[in-house]
């Protein structure tokens, strides 16, 4: 008996897949209530009864025919890599349409334990499933489960490693495909085996395979009597049955599940409407749907602002109290460059980054609470409609959302879309889909130059921005350079499910985590660099005698006979002034300096200057270092103890309009480096990741600068 077992899990997007590979390996791995969620194959081992078993997480499928890359990759690891055993994770309370793939993996051979899943939702809706016929009718184990509350683990072990100590070479179930068909089968079964490649006694399997789909990637390596033989078998078939041959072997593996589950399954006479159904009603209604959706994300945000703000005082009180404690270690006017790269460029650096955690987290929990619910997916539905009218399908709309979170996990998740044009246009746009780290930008920018009520309103502004951007530029490569039909829609509404703490706790745990750690090393990495940039060279000798000026300003308040409380004020205005001029001056000296002046001639049009400039430099490399980058570049050579805090230096130096374009351009503009290297592995090519780059920016600066000289004109802000 083998003491090390490799055991697949396979099954229907959505099915549960996920669930019971965290509760078989202990790990925590992001489960959501709709389709497409694992995109990249997981392991993890598990120990049962002495047997070591390392289980794999496959991305969810519903045939093994290689339409889209989660069909293919699931195909390949199944033949190629032969798991000893595939558990086939079913959602029982949609039983026909998940034996599909069942039906499937049987056809293959492969030593199948089929998981009924959801026996819960199962038995809610008064269905009786015999099990012993049903395994018996099907040729498999089965073993009924409840993902989320981790029942029938120890038997669905059990039931596997029963079937690996039975062994392999069971020969698989055959389906009977009518004389037609079957008469071919047995012709291209022939061609195959006179072909003399090893078939590993799969021949039937490769011969349905052939008929059915994908034919020409297929036979790119058979032998040309090969190639004819299947072309006119398929031609036959077409000639008898009056459809395709794909068709016609997807039908008849229909009836054939219908018939064993005509039998073994009696679902309640009078099929109850279910409580999805009545929340669908509402929710997907052809006039209430969209503005549900929009007020929901309207609720989303305003919930970020509100309830984030007391936390977010508690963290910058922190660490406004680490900065003066550290600065504290130095007695009093020594400056020291190190007291000035803890305090400014680390702390500083750093800690205006981690403010903006609970607006992140609270952005991610909403999210997760959207997807697990099963609202994400209605949203896919209600968006559809309108993205068909940009030629997109209603699924790339899945990927955009993912994208309010981070773009990265987004673009892997464009997977889920079979046409490769779809694929690509939907990569290219998602970046504009503002994601999490852009949000720390707004965060910092809005309550600096607007009045509470229109916090909200600006926020969702943006996001909507975002997302009319992304339609209007689908629209154009899917009419330009990705030309092509448009994929109906067929995507399953998973019912609606009280999602659990367990599963949003983790989803908004590990991004948040992500997000410190990105906080803690590239953004702490690129904070040190830019404040080294912002802090040298120094200015040794300036153009203005600054000293002397002080002393004049000082000489003259000495001077005057009577001090009033308004003078003294005046007095203590210009010197800060003077302070700041230095510092203007000494900052326009250093690297960061002379590189935002020497682009500064390209920001202008946009009512941008060169610190600006310089922190939209940093924002290439993560999108959060732009509120660092901004911090140091306002921070550094500051010699006033209290001083103010960033929002203010922002409001007195910018204006609302200036601050609006700023978030437009962020919003807009090239991604950050992570997405660009993910959109060109990918795509498979630099020649998109280069143009998501530069398309993007280009975009950005034409609307910013557009918006920026209409608003001028028009004296706004
Ligand atoms: P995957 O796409 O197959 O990986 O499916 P997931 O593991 O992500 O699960 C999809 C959804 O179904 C999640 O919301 C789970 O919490 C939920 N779920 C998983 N198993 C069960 C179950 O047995 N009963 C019910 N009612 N829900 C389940
Ligand atoms: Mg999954």
């Amino acid at each position: 008996m083998k003491t090390k077992l490799v055991v697949a899990l396979a099954g229907n997007p959505n099915s549960g897949k996920t669930t019971l590979f965290n509760n078989l390996t202990g790990a925590r791995q992001h489960v959501g209530n709709y389709p497409g969620v694992t995109v990249e194959r997981k392991q993890g081992v598990c120990r049962h009864d002495g047997i070591e078993m390392l289980i794999v997480d496959l991305p969810g499928t519903y045939s093994l025919n290689a339409c889209s890359a989660e069909e293919e990759a699931t195909g390949k690891f199944l033949i190629d890599e032969k798991p000893d055993v595939v558990v086939d994770v079913i959602d029982a309370s949609n039983l026909e349409r998940n034996l599909y793939l069942a039906v499937q993996l049987m056809e293959l051979g492969a030593p199948l334990v089929l998981a009924f899943n959801m026996s819960d939702e199962v038995r809610a809706r008064g269905t009786q499933l015999d099990k012993d016929k049903l395994s018996a009718a099907l040729g498999a184990p089965i073993v009924p489960t409840i993902g989320h509350k981790g029942a029938g683990m120890k038997e669905l072990l059990s039931a596997v490693a029963a079937v690996a100590a039975n062994g392999k070479g069971r020969q698989g179930l055959t389906v009977d495909y009518g004389v037609e068909i079957e008469a071919e089968i047995g012709d291209v079964q022939a061609a195959l085996e006179q072909d003399g490649e090893n078939l590993n006694g799969a021949s039937r399997w490769r011969a349905v395979k052939l008929l059915e789909s994908d034919r020409e990637s297929f036979l790119r390596m058979a032998s040309p009597e090969l190639i004819v033989q299947v072309e006119k078998s398929a031609a036959q078939i077409e000639g008898c049955l009056n459809e395709p041959p794909e068709t016609a072997i997807a039908s008849r593996r229909y009836a054939f599940i219908a018939d064993v589950c005509r039998e073994n399954v009696h679902t309640a006479v009078e099929p109850r409407r279910t409580m999805t159904d009545a929340i669908d009603a509402v929710v997907t209604h052809r006039v209430l749907s969209l503005p549900i959706f929009m007020g929901l994300m309207y609720l989303v945000f305003q919930l970020t602002f509100t309830l984030g703000e007391p936390p977010m005082g508690w963290i910058e009180a922190f660490f406004g109290w680490l900065g003066d404690m550290v600065a504290s270690w130095w007695p009093t006017g020594i400056e020291s460059p190190l007291k000035s790269l803890l305090v400014d460029g680390v702390i500083g650096g750093v800690g205006g980054v981690i403010v903006f955690l609970p607006n992140i987290l609270l952005l991610f929990l909403a999210i997760a609470i959207l997807e697990d619910t099963g609202y994400m997916a209605r949203a896919a539905f209600i968006m559809d409609r309108l993205m068909h009218k940009i030629g997109l399908h209603g699924k790339s709309f899945i990927p955009m959302l993912i994208g309010f979170g981070c773009s990265v996990p987004a673009i892997m998740a464009t997977r889920t879309l079979e046409s490769r044009r779809d694929r690509l246009a939907t990569m290219l746009v998602t970046p504009l889909m503002s994601c999490g780290a852009r949000l720390p930008i707004y965060a910092l920018i809005i309550p600096a130059f607007f009045p509470a009520p229109w916090r909200a309103p600006m926020l969702w502004t943006i996001y909507v921005i975002g997302i009319i951007l992304a339609v209007l530029a689908a629209k154009l490569l899917r009419s330009t350079i990705l030309r092509g039909e448009a994929t109906p829609f067929v995507m399953e509404l998973p019912p609606y499910r009280i999602p659990t703490l367990r599963s949003v706790v983790i989803h908004m745990g590990e991004r948040g985590w992500l997000y410190l750690k990105k906080a803690g090393t590239i953004i702490l990495g690129i904070s040190i660099l830019l404040w080294a940039m912002s802090s040298y060279p120094e200015k040794m000798a300036f153009e203005r005698d600054y000293e002397a000026e002080a002393d004049a300003a000082r000489a003259a308040y000495l001077a005057e006979p009577h001090k009033t409380d308004d003078a003294e004020t005046l007095y203590l205005e210009k010197l800060k002034e003077i302070e700041r001029q230095r510092n203007g001056e000494q900052l326009a000296y250093t690297v960061t300096g002379r590189i935002g002046r020497a682009i500064e001639p390209l920001l202008r049009p946009m009512g941008f200057d060169w610190k600006i400039g310089v922190a939209l430099i940093g924002a290439f490399a993560a999108k959060e270092v732009f509120v660092a980058q901004m911090g140091i570049v306002y921070a550094v050579g500051e010699a006033d103890e209290e001083s103010e805090a960033l929002r203010e230096r922002l409001a007195s130096n910018y204006t609302p309009l200036i601050a609006f374009c700023i978030m437009l351009f962020c919003l807009i503009s090239a991604p950050c480096m992570a997405t660009i290297a993910v959109t060109r592995r990918e795509s498979g090519s630099w020649k998109w990741a280069l143009l998501q780059l530069g398309g993007l920016t280009f975009l950005a600066y034409v609307l910013t600068v557009a918006v920026y000289q209409a608003g001028k004109i028009l004296n706004i802000g």
